[in-house]
């Protein structure tokens, strides 16, 4: 019986240790678990909080401006360039550099603005891709649908000061058409369509560069762009007809005076 019985205590001992065994090894699967996803969610907190800091988000915002006017690139013709500093003076970035007289622009500094092409007076500075200003048209387009998509939007226009140039140019002139009003949709392409249209109907502010430009090309001011008349390597449409056919709304509108 006393050899029976001891048999019977080891085994029992064997399997016990082995329970325990597994349950150690259970565990410690269970905490190496919880530690990863502990710190998965710290990291992704941080990384949150870190994107939400205004320098993040200046950052960022800066990166998707260069991204979205990085075709727009100008370059310097060396012969005509005097040295003068105009295009470093306009430029927010440090693009271009002087050197012995001479403008070098450093293209991963460039944002492709466009600004220092008007403030040459030796028609030094001319863009790369002449197709840029669509591609930019483009991209405007899929970075609104980008943000818009999925979340809840509405879209007022305010149509004042219709300034000829895009209004981060600090030499900017005066109006080219008198204060219009507000345009008001839930459809952003809708408000924009009907928004150009509106401009596009009404009266030129004399002495404007839109009203210079119409008395230097009669033909062109009859078809009444007055967008295109004050840019005429330009196509505003081509960003609507765009924003139109991934989605992002309608030209077709109805005009409600309120
Ligand atoms: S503004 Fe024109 S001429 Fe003057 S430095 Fe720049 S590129 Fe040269
Ligand atoms: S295009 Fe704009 S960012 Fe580039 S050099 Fe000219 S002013 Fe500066």
């Amino acid at each position: 019986m006393s050899v029976i019985g001891s048999i019977s205590i080891k085994d029992n001992v064997t399997a016990t240790l082995r329970i325990i065994k597994k349950e150690q090894t259970s565990f410690r699967e269970d905490v190496k678990k919880t530690r990863e996803e502990m710190e998965k969610t710290w990291k992704e907190k941080y990384q949150a909080k870190l994107d939400a800091t205004p320098a993040t988000k200046a950052l960022n915002s800066l990166k998707y401006k260069m991204e979205m006017h990085c075709d727009g690139k100008p370059s310097v013709d060396t012969d005509k360039c005097v040295g003068c500093g105009a295009c470093s003076r306009i430029c927010a970035h440090g693009a271009p550099i002087i050197t012995d007289r001479k403008c070098y622009i450093d293209p991963d500094k460039c944002l492709g603005c466009g600004r220092c092409i008007g403030a040459c007076h030796f028609d030094a500075i001319k863009p790369t891709n002449w197709n840029a200003e669509d591609l930019l048209n483009r991209r405007m387009a899929e970075y609104a649908y980008a943000i818009l998509n999925g979340r809840p939007h509405f879209h007022i226009n305010i149509i004042t000061d219709v300034s000829p140039n895009c209004d981060c140019h600090g030499e900017n002139d005066m109006p080219i058409v008198p204060n219009l009003g507000m345009v008001a949709s839930f459809d952003p392409v809708a408000v924009d369509q009907a928004s150009a249209d509106i401009v596009n109907e009404a009266p030129v502010i004399a002495g404007s560069e839109l009203a210079d430009n119409i008395l230097k090309d009669s033909i062109e001011a009859a078809k009444h762009d007055h967008f295109h008349n004050t840019h005429p390597n330009t196509n505003w449409h081509v960003c609507l007809e765009h924003a139109e056919k991934i989605g992002l709304g309608t030209c077709e509108y109805e005009l409600v005076k309120i």
